[in-house]
Parts: structure tokens; sequence; C-alpha cells
């Protein structure tokens, strides 16, 4: 079976990649090379002996993305990772955002009906709870206001969805809304790779331990937490991918005609920023420079996952720990600096 990963060279993306390979399906691989680089794939064929199909372009491009249907009418199913994520950028440029993110999928949507089976997995985020009334999050809890263009454009992608499924008879989707993943793949042939200074807390801090970085600023000590500091929910890639391909399975075995639904992806548990500064110093062994700076705008108090609905419905849940997942990032960064060198 051929299933289509759009931006299956990013982070997510070819993780999943992996996944899919190794359970023995057939992938082709849309990326524009954006935030991700080729030697990706090299990466991939290393893990799993085997060299996924490749196109090169951009998902805005509508015709290209007609003409790619048109000569693909065997795909079984479409993971569509493919999307800009930077938070900051996206307030910055947000037509960018909705282009990319919202436009292209509205052509992958359109042009979804030409498929035999019509299965669409989408990369949603909990950026869509904001700050949530009770903890942990359900799949039930309200959809806030977003704080960002770049979260809009995941709760408009998740409407598009859900309103195309109650127009297309047998389109078959799910949303998986991810908490916050981290990590990188146990062999170090694929991680994360930030464009410039990173956004993000955990190639922050492997970036500072090995030098690139001065100090990890941690934002804001005076939140309502134990410690002060926020509270997430980091969840393994290499977990997190396992959950696309389950989810996949899920609509593939499916009797019905046409779906939609939701889930959380996370692990479960909320960790503090120190708390994850902490495990990263007794992982790596590095003390971590890092200092108390103000609030970053934008930010919540506290996110965590309720699991139920993952765990009941897909019988998915996570297997791997915040140590394991801050273990492999850094020896991820380790390898980057090897290759640097
Ligand atoms: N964070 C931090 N310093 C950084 C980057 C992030 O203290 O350099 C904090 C951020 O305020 C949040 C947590 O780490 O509380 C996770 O942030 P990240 O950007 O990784 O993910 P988000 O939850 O914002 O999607």
């Amino acid at each position: 079976m051929k299933i289509l990963v759009t931006g299956g060279l990013g982070f997510i993306g070819s993780h999943t990649v992996v996944a899919l390979l190794e359970k023995g399906y057939d992938v082709c691989i849309i990326d524009n090379l954006s935030n991700s680089s080729i030697d990706v794939l090299e990466g991939i064929a290393k893990i799993t002996q085997k060299i996924p199909q490749f196109f090169n372009f951009d998902l805005r491009n509508q015709e290209k993305v007609e003409a790619f249907f048109k000569e693909h009418h065997d795909l079984a199913g479409v993971i569509h990772f493919a999307a800009s994520k930077a938070v900051g950028e996206s307030v910055e440029n947000p037509l960018l955002y909705y282009e990319n993110n919202n436009n292209a999928l509205v052509y992958m949507l359109k042009n979804i009906s030409q498929l035999n089976q019509k299965n669409f997995i989408f990369s949603s985020s909990c950026t869509v709870y904001g700050e949530a009334d009770t903890l942990p999050i359900t799949e039930g809890a309200a959809i806030k206001k977003a704080e960002s263009p770049y979260g809009n454009t995941k709760q408009i992608g998740e409407d598009i969805i859900r309103d195309t499924c109650n127009a297309v008879s047998d389109l078959k989707a799910i949303s998986l809304r991810y908490f916050n993943p981290i990590g990188a793949h146990s062999s170090t042939e694929i991680g994360e790779l930030p464009i410039g200074t990173p956004q993000n807390l955990v190639p922050y801090i492997t970036q500072t331990a090995i030098g690139q970085r001065d100090e990890l600023s941690i934002f804001g000590d005076d939140y309502p937490t134990e410690d002060g500091t926020c509270i997430r929910d980091y969840i393994h890639v290499v977990d997190l991918a396992e959950a696309h391909v389950v989810a996949l399975e899920r609509l593939l075995q499916s009797e019905k005609k046409a779906s939609y639904e939701v889930f959380n992806l996370g692990t479960g548990k909320g960790s503090s920023v120190k708390e994850v500064v902490s495990a990263f110093e007794k992982v790596s062994g590095q003390e971590l420079n890092h200092t108390i700076a103000p609030r970053r705008p934008g930010d919540v108090v506290a996110a965590y996952a309720d699991t139920e609905k993952a765990q009941d419905v897909l019988g998915w849940q996570t297997k791997l720990t915040l140590e394991d997942a801050l273990e492999s990032a850094w020896k991820w960064q380790l390898k980057l600096k090897e290759a640097d060198a």
C-alpha cells in the first residue's frame, strides 16, 4: 500500500516515514525543502534500507497538486504535515501562513477526490485549546481564540477538514493534536533541524549545551505552578510517529464510508521548564547555563493531554519517557556537531 506523506522530510514527517517503511508501507514524499534538507532522505534510507519516492514541489501550486494526484490514483492514504510552524514568523507574515497552511490544505482536499481511497491524516496542535479551563485536556475541551496566525491556521485547518468530511461522502479523516514533540531517532540518522535560532525549548537547550548559544532563557518563573515555570506535555517524536501509523490503520480498516475524528497525542504527564532542564542535565551530564527571563507573550501556563481517547479508541499510548527523549535529542546534537567538524 502506498502512502503519501507531505512534509515528509521535516521533523515529525521524517520519523513517520521511517515508521511507515518499517511497517511495510510504500511511501512517497512531497516536500519543498523550505524547512528541511534533502539529506534527510539519506538518513531515512540508512535506517530503513529503503528509499521513498521523493517529489520536490510546493503545495501552493494548485496545478502541480492536481497533476500529482492524477498520476497517483493508487494512494491508500495521505498524511499531511507540510506547513509552516513558527509562531513569531506567523505574526510577522500571516498571509504566508494562511497560504501555506490553509490554501495548500484546500488544494490537497480538492484533489483527494481523485483517489479511490480517501484517507487523510492532519497535523494539528494542542495550541487549539489555548489556556484550557481544566487539566488534563480532553478532546472535548473548548477551542479558544488562537493567540497567533499559526494557531489560527490549525483551527481553520480542522474546520476545513470537518466541513469537507460532511460534504464528501467517502472522505475519512483524522486530526491529530500534538502536544510538544521533542527528541530524535535512536539511530541519530534523523532529528530536528531548526533553521536559525530555535524557538522551541529542547533544541535551544541542546544548542546551549553544545556551546552554540550562551544560555537558555527560561521565560518566566512567576507562573502559578509549583516551581513557577510553565508546564507542557513533551512527547518523544518516535512515539508520535507511531501514532500516525496507528491512526492511518484505523482509517484503512474502517468499514464506515465517511468519518472525522480528533485525537490528542501526548504522554499525559506535564513537566515544567525547570524539570526539563534538570532532566536534561541528568541525562547529558552537562550543566546547562540558564537564566530567568520575562514571560514570553502568548505562552499558556499549563497544557498536558488527557490520553484516554487515544488509548481507548486507537489503542495507542507513549512508550518512551522524557529522559529518553532528552537523551536522544542530546545524541542528535552531538552527531550534528561531529558532522559539522
Ligand atoms: N521556553 C523557554 N525558553 C526557550 C524556549 C521555550 O523557557 O528558549 C519555554 C516556553 O515559555 C514554554 C516551554 O518552554 O513554557 C515550551 O515552549 P516551546 O516553544 O518549546 O513550545 P510551545 O509549548 O510554546 O509550543
